[in-house]
Order: structure tokens, then C-alpha cells, then sequence
């Protein structure tokens, strides 16, 4: 956990390498810092397995993480048309990302 600025005015959480960090002046609430921790764990197992570079994810990566986290969110797993939306909410947030294999248009 870091309480001091986060490196960017909207995150949240970060994956460095091997361990997550929670911006905490970003976080709203406990369900909040739980659902960041468990997006940014999926960042750091990916990066574990070699599936992601660290400071280079792409939006598979991206769509990984929020699938991992829509399973704690949800406390079940996605539907095929969560899972669609998760990864258009991907596309519009992270445009400028390689696309790693998304698909889904
Ligand atoms: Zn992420």
C-alpha cells in the first residue's frame, strides 16, 4: 500500500514485477482495494509466466486482469456478454495498447 501521491492522478493500483501496490488516495473503499489488488495480482502472475512484459501490457493482458477481477466483483464467473463488454471497456480504455490477441469486435 502507498499513501503518498499515485504516479498518475486516476490509478489505482500498479503490477511492478513481482509484487502489486494500491494507491491508496485512489482507493474508495475496502471492496475497492480487494477488486485493484486482485486486478493487479493477475498483472503479476501474467508477468510470473512470461504472458506480459512489465510497463508493456497489452489489452489481452488488461482484459486478463479485469476478467480475474470480475470474478471476485461478481463472486461468479463472467457471462459471455460480461466477458464482451469487458473487453470493449478494455478497447476504450487502453486504445493505444497492442492488441495482444484481443478480439471481440
Ligand atoms: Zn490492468
Amino acid at each position: 500500500m502507498d499513501f503518498g501521491a499515485p504516479p498518475e492522478p486516476d490509478v489505482a493500483g500498479e503490477a511492478l514485477s513481482h509484487r502489486a501496490v494500491l494507491y491508496m488516495q485512489n482507493v474508495q473503499s475496502v471492496d475497492d482495494a480487494v477488486a485493484t489488488v486482485v486486478h493487479e495480482s493477475s498483472h503479476v502472475t501474467q508477468m510470473a509466466r512470461r504472458i506480459e512484459v512489465p510497463h508493456a501490457p497489452t489489452q489481452m493482458n488488461e482484459y486478463l486482469a479485469f476478467r480475474r477481477e470480475a470474478l471476485y466483483s461478481l463472486g461468479r464467473r463472467p457471462s459471455l456478454a460480461e466477458r464482451l463488454e469487458l473487453m470493449h471497456k478494455v478497447r476504450r480504455l487502453y486504445p493505444s495498447l497492442p492488441s495482444g490477441g484481443l478480439k471481440g469486435h
